[in-house]
């Protein structure tokens, strides 16, 4: 039997290539290194997440490779993908972790990682989350505003500690990718003013609450171009003088996250050596300890969100597919427009036929894009999603009542179910009636009892 050993990394590239169309054409199939997904969703139903643990070490260390030398710390973006495995794995690399909630600092600490390898990003964070932050003794909070820097400081003189503090600059650069994730423009909601950081930085620096360790950057996410980089990197640099001259202490550099993945058509994925080779030149020699947050460049390729076919009504020119994984499940294609790679999971051979493909979500929005290189689908088809390993699973929410899905980490020939389906008595668990209509003779478990039995 003729066998894909597809393993998550360069997914839409692979599948470009005439082995590949060969594949599909004999009637082979896909694994996840050596997982057969036709046995996986047997087991575990669809839609469900699967991963592969071999493509998050290779993405891991190719960032480590890329800077060879020059070291540099990596703090993984938790909100790309929030699996407490996947942290964990990533932490037994070595990886520390980029937190925007007090949420993900719960994760990150269970995953075991200290608190002195997490950053606390993030526009908006409570009293508690910081309070939260200070308790665990994180390494530093990449402050976003002046209102910020003072609410952590009275928080951290609560607590009779010193609160380690970076400023988070809004360098205005354009990060030339979809406006909803580029978040380094002036007017972007995030970062503080290019002007107004050296005044700031002496604010802080004068608190006896905080101790003022650098500054950060993060423009924006799925980055193709890296011209971005070098223009925000070199303002960086210049703030870094500014701040010296006014003999201003400096310890560190956060150059956030970003780098793009390729979904397929034509974009490709900018060139880790590349873009290693920008920061060296912008801020290498400013003898500064430099920390990089890349989220979706270390798990978006290596995973795959694998549906079922519900329906197919047939069009003149193109067939609707309705799949079993909806924007509940994957929301990039609705917030975005992203278009994921889809193939089929056992391959067929045959004629193509054009195809929109849509979820089950009473939204038209829940739409995932138009394919021309798939056979004419049928009901009962499973299709891989590729590249679905970032802000898949970790966005997925509950609407029109649809259940988490299940994710599924693969080490090679083992899996593990990292995260079960959610049940429909785990989505209503945090409800009640208010009692206030009862329905004469039934009361709210007798209505209930029928669905949610465990
Ligand atoms: C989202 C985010 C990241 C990670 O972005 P990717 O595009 O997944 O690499 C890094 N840093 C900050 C502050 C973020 O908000």
């Amino acid at each position: 039997m003729t066998i894909a050993n597809f393993d998550g990394i360069d997914a839409p590239k692979r599948l470009q290539t005439p082995e590949e169309k060969n594949l599909a054409e004999k009637g082979g199939f896909l694994q996840v290194e050596d997982v057969d997904l036709r046995e996986l969703c047997e087991l575990v139903g669809t839609p469900a997440y699967v991963y592969s643990s071999t493509a998050i070490v290779d993405a891991y260390r190719s960032f480590e490779d890329a800077f060879g030398r020059n070291r540099i710390a990596i703090c993984f973006a938790v909100k790309a993908n929030s699996n407490l495995s996947i942290l964990s794995l990533l932490r037994s690399l070595g990886s520390g972790m980029d937190i925007v909630s007090g949420g993900e600092l719960a994760r990150a600490l269970s995953a075991g990682v200290p608190g002195e390898r997490i950053v606390f990003s993030g526009v908006g964070k409570t009293a508690a989350e910081i309070r939260q932050a200070l308790d665990a003794r994180i390494h530093q909070f990449n402050v976003e505003s002046a209102a910020e820097l003072q609410l952590i400081a009275a928080l951290a003189a609560e607590r009779k500690v010193r609160a380690p503090v970076s400023l988070r600059v809004n360098p205005d650069v354009d990060a030339l990718t979809h406006a909803k994730i580029s978040t380094g423009r002036k007017g972007d909601k995030f970062g503080i003013a290019m002007e107004d950081v050296a005044r700031l930085y002496a604010d802080a620096a004068a608190d006896a609450r905080l101790d003022p360790v650098g500054l950060a950057v993060h423009i924006g996410s799925q980055i193709t171009e890296l011209s971005p980089y070098q223009s925000a990197y070199s303002r960086l640099r210049g703030l870094v003088g500014e701040l010296r001259a006014a003999g201003l202490p400096i310890r560190r550099l956060d150059l956030g996250g970003g780098l793009g993945i390729s979904y397929g058509g034509n974009t490709s994925a900018p060139s880790l050596a590349a873009y290693a080779d920008i920061v060296c030149r912008t801020v290498g020699d400013l003898g500064l300890e430099l920390t990089i947050e890349p989220g979706r460049r270390i798990v978006g390729e290596a995973g795959v969100l694998v549906t079922e076919v519900l329906t197919v009504k047939h069009g003149e020119d193109a067939d609707i597919v309705i799949i079993d994984a909806g924007m509940n499940d994957l929301a990039r294609p609705a917030l975005y427009g992203a278009v994921h790679p889809v193939s089929l999971l056992v391959g067929r051979p045959g004629l193509k036929r054009p195809c929109r493909i849509f979820g089950p979500v009473c939204e038209s929005a829940d739409f995932f894009g138009c394919y021309a290189d798939l056979p004419p689908l049928m009901q009962g088809d499973r299709l891989v999603l590729h590249a679905a390993g970032a802000y898949g699973a970790s966005m997925a929410s509950n609407y029109n009542t649809r259940p988490l899905a299940p994710e599924v980490l693969v080490k090679g020939d083992s899996y593990a179910v990292v995260r079960r389906r959610q049940s429909i008595a785990d989505m209503l668990v945090l409800e009640k009636d208010a009692g206030w209509f009862a329905a004469s003779g039934r009361r709210k478990g007798d209505a209930l009892s029928g669905i949610v039995s465990r």
